[in-house]
């Protein structure tokens, strides 16, 4: 049980005035089930940014479990977006790989509102493999940020979550095998490696990195689902993969996927960056994943955005919600105005072929401006005719 979980509910149950007829976790669950919605779930991907919104740095934070949480639910009852986002950073993906007295040298704050910074932590595929069969994060798991900070984040976010009535999902963000194989080294290496190494030794490492990502799931079903978490944002990697290597490699996503489907009844699959169409393709294949929170078309596609958003909506009909809406870029940069004409392409594009759900394809900038994050949510809620 948790004090500051117990206030915020103390705070809002049964106090929230309600928006639209349905609630936030049926809104969002009707569209991943490919429903009709009294209006467009909004979820924008806010961790780091609801940290400053709340008035804390991140510095401040990063020891500091009540005031993670506090800045989420600060933040949901400000906004009221359909979902609310944990907090996440890199140090909860990867410090119990690191043994503790060189932690500090791998994790960097640079500012109060800056993404914490980190090196990787294997320089050569021998070295990657080696912390796998070795079984480093294991021996180094006691004590890391993902048992100190990230799992009673969690705990009190689905505490909330559970204590509201389910009023408002809690989102919980798990990399899989192919994103840690390429977050552990950096992708730039990885990449090259597919190049250089022998693919026995790249399918070897993948192996290892789907194994502890399997077993990782058993821990998410035992402390995350048993406290009432249902719905689940599969971070996926391979963003930069040319269509032989999402081939030839692209399995070990799709047996963590399978496993992940499972266990999360709304899973969906977060593929940021630069997106190829083969790999929307062959996620949008993949059982289980209900919907697609997509990003930007590959360099070499001529698309404008109606195009874009039409595209990947026609490759989803009938199998996923399309997840988007405006760039990330935009939502930092961009006016409210330009904003909400972006959302409003999504929706219009998107809609005579599946669901929509406004959602930037990655992470809302730290500095992204309060009224471009409102310009965000309402454009969303503008009622509009469906189709
Ligand atoms: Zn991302």
């Amino acid at each position: 049980m948790s004090a500051i979980v117990d206030r915020w509910v103390r705070r809002l149950k049964g106090k929230l005035a309600p928006i639209g007829e349905m609630t936030h976790w049926q809104r969002l669950a009707a569209a991943l089930d490919l429903q009709r919605t009294d209006l467009v779930p909004v979820a924008p991907e806010l961790d780091y940014w609801q940290i400053t919104h709340a008035g804390y740095s991140h510095q401040e934070i990063y020891h500091d479990v009540d005031k993670t949480t506090d800045a989420c639910l600060k933040t949901w009852a400000e906004l009221r977006p359909d979902a609310i986002w944990m907090y996440v950073d890199i140090s909860h993906q990867i410090e119990h790989f690191i043994p503790p007295e060189q932690r500090p040298k791998h994790f960097i704050h640079r500012g109060p509102q800056d993404y914490l910074l980190f090196k990787p932590i294997a320089e050569t595929l021998d070295d990657a493999i080696a912390l796998y069969e070795q079984r480093t994060f294991e021996k180094y798991l006691e004590g890391s940020r993902p048992v100190t900070h990230y799992t009673p984040h969690m705990l009190q976010l689905l505490e909330f979550q559970e204590k509201m009535d389910r009023q408002v999902p809690i989102i919980i963000g798990i990399a899989t095998p192919t994103n840690y194989a390429e977050t552990i080294v950096e992708v730039q290496r990885f990449l090259r490696w597919m190049v250089t190494e022998p693919e026995e030794r790249i399918r070897h490492y993948l192996n290892l990195c789907l194994e502890e990502r399997l077993a990782a799931l058993d821990f998410y079903a035992e402390f995350a689902v048993r406290n009432g978490a249902v719905f689940c944002c599969a971070f996926g990697g391979a963003r930069t993969w040319g269509p032989q290597h999402l081939e030839k490699f692209g399995d070990v996503d799709r047996i963590f996927v399978e496993k992940a489907a499972r266990i999360f009844p709304y899973l969906f699959w977060h593929i940021c960056g630069h997106n190829l169409p083969q790999a929307l393709e062959l996620v949008s294949g993949w059982p289980g994943i209900k919907g697609i929170q997509y990003d930007m078309p590959y360099y070499s596609q001529k698309l404008s955005w109606p195009e874009w958003f039409g595209r990947v909506a026609q490759l989803l009909a009938g199998k996923q919600c399309a997840l988007n809406a405006p760039t990330t870029q935009l939502a930092c940069h961009g006016t409210p105005e330009q904003i909400r004409g972006m959302v409003s392409e999504f929706i219009d594009a998107t809609t005579p072929h599946t669901t929509a759900c406004v959602m930037p394809g990655c992470e809302i900038d730290s500095f992204t401006p309060l009224e471009n994050v409102r310009a965000i949510i309402s454009a969303a809620r503008t009622p509009r005719p469906q189709s």
